[in-house]
């Protein structure tokens, strides 16, 4: 095992999706990068379904292949039932053709898949080592410039390296953000817990037709949450509910007290909650069982993980992932938003580096690129469980059977991540997206509606000026909001951000020679592919 060195041009915290990615982008534009993960790869992690938006992200970076060579299970969209009054909406990802499709993944394999693809991109990866302390240029001033970390590897060994940049993608564990800044606030109108287990022998969305292997999502009938059904690899498939974290204490006693057992398990109360989703229950899971799967506890669970910093960089430090802010698994952004902020990361890490642009401008920039891309997810999320928390409601009240899926589809370029990796976001979409909240959500909800009016939807979906906190506030009784809406000014110079029109990988890959070239709103583009 080669031996950490005592100095690195950048150092990455964490080799999940996040950390790995900005770390295979760096060292292919040809940086000295060395990642520490505390782990030891494979490691089980949840966040299993993927948005087609990671195509382009992995070919940026060369791993796509690898990706569709792992035999993971193909993803043509996603069904989502928000009310269960209504029939489910569905967001289709191969309607231009299976290669625009996504997958649902282990996350063990395909994390360990990404770090061995940023050591061959020449990462020098080092797991079993977890970051302890980070010391800062002026001593205890975490807003100055990180400057070195403390660490320590699972045979004991403690070590310091000292870096001229910093990606904090340490996931959930947020060093920088929990530790140094504390600057993490939970988002208190999602404070949720999921739990969730797998189970073979289930049935499939709509088998043998273009949506078998698509997710289902559905709404639960106490409208306290919703539950998810992610078909993997290898006949397997993974079941969850998400619902209100209070709410979900009250339920767990109530149904002890039911039962007449009151030292009843997690497992009984999953179930339990299972049932409250009847499209599942019936269609997709009534012959299933229950397995476990590596080894751990055969119902597992999480709480209380949305939430954002209130800034996502600073004098040469990035926040990546998790470890800047997550929102909530029900459009399945996780990965995706880990993907944008880590190039956005390594773009900009480049750039500065490079002198393209100040170091200042470059921190504005990426800030900005991961508070827009949280937002974008934040609206379409909250607008959601609007629905699901009111079903008798009808937020969704002007869609009907026949206008569904055209409504549900103009929020694609969000809910598919397009938005963030192909382009800006046109006009037309503006006004199409504008239309279906005005329509669609606004009706009993004259507050939005009015701050719609007030163009906050183009200013966000622009990226213009800076949108001011109190109309958006008014939009949802949210606290977080108003730390993520601090969306300023996104159209910088992003051609600054690589070599304009320089080929990287000397290979050609699916026939193509990747080129990056100047890019628009966004980033370099990935689809900036030119045919050998
Ligand atoms: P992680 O994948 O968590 O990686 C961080 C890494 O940092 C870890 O390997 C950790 O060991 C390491 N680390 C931590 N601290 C240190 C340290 N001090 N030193 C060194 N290393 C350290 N996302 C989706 O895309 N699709 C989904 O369907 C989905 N479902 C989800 C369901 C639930 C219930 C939850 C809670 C999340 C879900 N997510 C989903 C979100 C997804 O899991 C995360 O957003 C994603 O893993 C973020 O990647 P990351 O690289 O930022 O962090």
């Amino acid at each position: 095992m080669p031996q950490i060195p005592t100095q690195t041009q950048i150092l990455v915290i964490g080799g999940g999706p996040g950390g790995s990615f900005s770390a295979a982008a760096l060292a292919r534009e040809g940086f000295e990068v060395t990642l520490f993960e505390a782990d030891k790869f494979p490691r089980y992690h949840i966040g299993e379904s993927l948005l087609p938006s990671v195509r382009p992200f992995l070919q940026f970076v060369g791993a796509e292949e690898k990706v569709m060579e792992q035999g993971f299970c193909p993803k043509p969209g996603a069904a989502i039932k928000f009310n269960q009054h209504k029939r489910e909406g569905y967001t289709d990802f191969i309607g231009r053709g299976p290669e625009f499709g996504s997958w649902n993944v282990s996350r063990s394999a395909f994390d360990h898949l990404l770090l061995q693809h940023a050591s061959s991109c020449g990462v020098k990866v080092f797991e079993n080592t977890k970051v302890n302390t980070i010391e800062f240029q002026k001593q205890d001033d975490p807003k100055s410039r990180p400057v070195a970390v403390n660490y320590k590897n699972s045979e004991g060994k403690e070590g310091r390296i000292t870096f001229d940049y910093l990606v904090d993608a340490s996931g959930r564990n947020g060093v920088m953000s929990t530790k140094y800044l504390k600057n993490r606030h939970n988002n208190e109108t999602l404070k949720n817990i999921a739990i969730w287990g797998y189970w073979e022998n289930c049935g499939r969305y709509k088998p043998g037709t273009n949506r078998e292997g698509a997710i289902w999502i559905e709404a639960l009938t106490d409208e306290s949450g919703w539950a998810w059904f992610i078909p993997l690899e290898k006949n397997l498939v993974s079941v969850g509910v998400v619902m209100n974290h209070a709410q979900s204490i009250q339920k767990r006693n109530a149904f002890r007290e039911e039962s007449g057992n009151p030292n009843s398990s997690l497992h009984d109360f999953y179930l339990s909650q299972v049932k409250l989703a009847p499209g599942l229950v019936s269609d997709l899971i009534p012959n299933g069982r229950m397995v476990e799967k590596e080894g751990g506890p055969i119902v597992r669970q999480a709480s209380d993980y949305s939430y954002s910093a209130d800034s996502y960089a600073g004098p040469r430090y990035r926040l990546v992932g998790d470890a800047a802010c997550f929102i909530d698994p029900f459009f399945s952004s996780g990965v995706h938003l880990a993907f944008t902020g880590g190039l956005s990361a390594a773009g900009t890490i480049a750039t500065s580096i490079r002198g393209a642009a100040s170091e200042e401008e470059c921190v504005k920039w990426h800030d900005t690129k991961v508070a827009v891309s949280y937002t974008r997810f934040m609206l379409v999320v909250l607008g959601s469980y609007k629905q699901m928390r009111s079903q008798s409601e009808n937020v969704l009240s002007d869609v009907n059977e026949d206008n569904f899926d055209r409504a549900f589809d103009l929020l694609r370029p969000i809910i598919q991540g397009t938005a963030d990796v192909n382009k800006k976001v046109t006009e037309d979409e503006v006004h199409r997206t504008m239309d279906f909240v005005k329509n669609v959500f606004a009706p009993t909800d004259p507050e939005l509606e009015a701050a719609v009016q007030q163009r906050v939807a183009p200013e966000f979906f622009e990226g213009g000026d800076i949108l001011l906190p109190s109309q958006v506030e008014a939009m949802f009784d949210d606290e977080d909001v108003k730390h993520v809406l601090h969306v300023v000014n996104a159209r910088k110079p992003v051609h600054k951000m690589f070599d304009t029109q320089k080929e990287f990988g000397s290979e050609p890959i699916n026939g193509y020679t990747i080129k990056l070239v100047r890019g628009e709103l966004g980033m370099v583009r990935p689809q900036s592919i030119v045919v050998a």
